[in-house]
């Protein structure tokens, strides 16, 4: 049975001793803890000491993004080479954020997951919808076109390899989260499409997540949704407190 996957997307908060700090504090309140895969995904600069804080633990280290090329004249870009010798299995890639802020788009997402699983990274594929793509009826649509154009042409066989996580943009950062209910429809979707790509077995073998505004609060009642395998938590994985008892949502007895 595949575990849950939790992961914490830190954005760009924290020096490198801040992380250090966070990522100790975290392993220590796992100590009696087992079922969840967990993803520590700190900004670059803090991937070295975050991989030596959680070294020989259960705990799985993480990129926010990544370049296509495995090297070459990207002023400013991390490549999936960097990221494995910085110790990373997981990389975040297609985050809103980067889709809005820094215009990427389906085919650089596309590129940016082929690469990934070249170098043996695990991708974390976010996709989802805005408010007003929401209010029109266009989600499922959306998030169609999103993983299709970030999986196109790569072989089937690496939906195993991939998680994806629903992230709807008016969630994200804003207090505001999906209910469990449009969390596992959207999920159902998302399923359904793997399901024609590769399969039933791939696609029941791949973990998707919800992400947008999960708290200690909210994420019990998200955890237990059907379709939803784990959680992509971004301000709240910031408090090793709250990242612990959103962690211990999915503990066993709990599901
Ligand atoms: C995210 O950035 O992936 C995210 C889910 O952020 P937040 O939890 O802060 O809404």
């Amino acid at each position: 049975m595949k575990p849950p996957l939790v992961a914490g997307n830190w954005k760009m908060h924290g020096t490198e001793k801040e992380a250090r700090r966070l990522a100790r504090e975290i392993r220590r309140g796992l100590k009696t803890f087992r079922g969840v895969e967990i993803v520590l995904a700190p900004p670059f600069t803090a991937l070295t000491a975050v991989h030596k804080a959680i070294r020989r633990s259960d705990l799985q280290l993480g990129g926010q993004d990544l370049h296509w090329e495995m090297e070459g004249a990207f002023t400013g870009e991390i490549s999936p080479k960097m990221l494995r010798d910085s110790g990373c299995r997981y990389v975040i890639i297609g985050h809103s954020e980067r889709r809005r802020l820094f215009y990427e788009s389906d085919q650089s997402v596309n590129r940016k997951m082929a690469a990934a699983l070249l170098a043996g990274l695990r991708p974390i594929l976010c996709v989802g919808e805005t408010w007003r793509e929401r209010r029109t009826g266009k989600t499922a649509r959306v998030i169609g076109r999103q993983l299709r154009g970030a999986l196109k042409g790569l072989d089937k066989s690496v939906i195993e390899k991939i998680a994806v996580a629903y992230e709807p943009v008016w969630a994200i950062g804003t207090g505001r989260n999906a209910t469990p209910g449009q969390a596992s429809q959207a999920h159902r979707w998302i399923r359904g499409i793997l399901k024609k790509l590769a399969g039933k077995r791939s696609a029941e073998s791949c973990r998707i997540l919800y992400g947008g505004s999960v708290r200690p609060e909210n994420a019990g009642e998200l955890a237990k949704a059907a379709e939803v395998d784990g959680l992509l938590v971004g301000g709240a994985s910031l408090k090793a407190k709250d990242f612990l008892s959103i962690i211990r949502c999915f503990a066993p007895k709990s599901r």
